[in-house]
């Protein structure tokens, strides 16, 4: 019989946790302060940006929006980057992605004070993770591990594999996953013969971005299966990348989409300002 894994529990809990932590520091003076920046008026970055600032708001966070405009030049938004840099009072900096075509996202990613970065997406503090010296890691990775955490699925010795390569999920979740003594798979569109990896998978992680991806096949019984995908199916409803209905009862563990992964994202988000801040203040 499986179980659901049910994130929006989980990611409650951590974000109840961040507001004792906030309301704590407030006590000796100490806000905590994240300031998002968004570029141009893409529909999902602002759901994602309100979704950011209603996570600041329940949890004490004090949040500052940065909107502008689709024209914005890089060296004004390179600019306002080097402001917050210097702003005592911001705390954690982030810049929703994906910026407009004419700006380099590396390029602004990489002027964030690595201190400030929030998001964990900056080469030091991608490379500070690899190396396991970081006080804060990547959010939608960092999330997978509360999951599992959370739910007591050890992960030493076991077969781990990660579908999806990108710097923002695959490649992050690898090294959390190392971290935790697992034996780490990635695979990606080139991979020869992927359900070979995944029947032998212990645990499963599809970072893929397509619908019903992960079939039963693909499975072994009592897998664990985590599923970070965000799509839409034949009707505009959210789906994950694996087939929920058919691999579901082969597993131990399964995360549904919507209600796993994704309120994780936010969550760990949180958890990574309160650090920083923290960090900056000695506490
Ligand atoms: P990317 O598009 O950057 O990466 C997708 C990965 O899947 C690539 O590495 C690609 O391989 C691999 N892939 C594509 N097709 C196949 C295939 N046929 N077989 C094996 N591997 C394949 O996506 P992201 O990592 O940014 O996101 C992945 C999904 O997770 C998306 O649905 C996204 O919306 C979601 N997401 C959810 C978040 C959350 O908060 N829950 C946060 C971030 C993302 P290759 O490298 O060879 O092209």
């Amino acid at each position: 019989m499986y179980k659901i894994i049910d994130g929006k529990e989980v990611s409650s809990f951590i974000k109840s946790r961040v507001k004792e932590e906030v309301a704590v520091l407030g006590e000796k003076g100490i806000k905590s302060t994240l300031a998002v920046i968004i570029v141009g008026d893409d529909p999902a970055s602002r759901v994602y940006v309100n979704n950011k600032k209603r996570a600041c708001e329940a949890t004490g966070i004090v949040s500052r929006e940065y909107a502008m405009t689709q024209e914005t030049t890089e060296a004004e938004l390179l600019e306002l980057i080097s402001r917050l840099n210097e702003e005592k009072e911001v705390n954690g900096i982030l810049c929703q992605l994906p910026l407009p075509r004419h700006i380099d996202e590396k390029k602004v990613i990489d002027a964030i004070n690595p201190e400030k970065d929030v998001d964990v997406f900056s080469e030091v503090n991608v490379g500070k993770m690899w190396i396991g010296d970081y006080d804060v890691a990547s959010c939608t990775p960092k999330g997978v591990i509360e999951l599992l955490d959370y739910y007591g699925i050890a992960l030493e010795g076991k077969n781990c594999v990660i579908i999806g390569r990108s710097n923002i999920v695959g490649k992050p979740m690898a090294s959390l996953l190392l971290e935790k003594n697992a034996t780490v798979t990635i695979c990606h569109s080139r991979t020869a013969d992927l359900s070979f990896f995944t029947r032998n998978a212990d645990v499963i992680i599809a970072a893929v971005g397509r619908k019903r991806f992960v079939t039963a096949d693909m499975v072994k019984d009592g897998a664990v299966v985590i599923d970070v995908g965000i799509n839409r199916d034949e009707n505009g409803k959210l789906c994950g990348d694996v087939d929920f209905e058919n691999v579901k009862e082969k597993c131990s563990f399964i995360t549904p989409v919507p209600g796993g992964c994704g309120p994780m994202t936010i969550a760990v988000l949180m958890k990574n300002t309160l650090a920083v801040t923290k960090k900056q203040n000695n506490v």
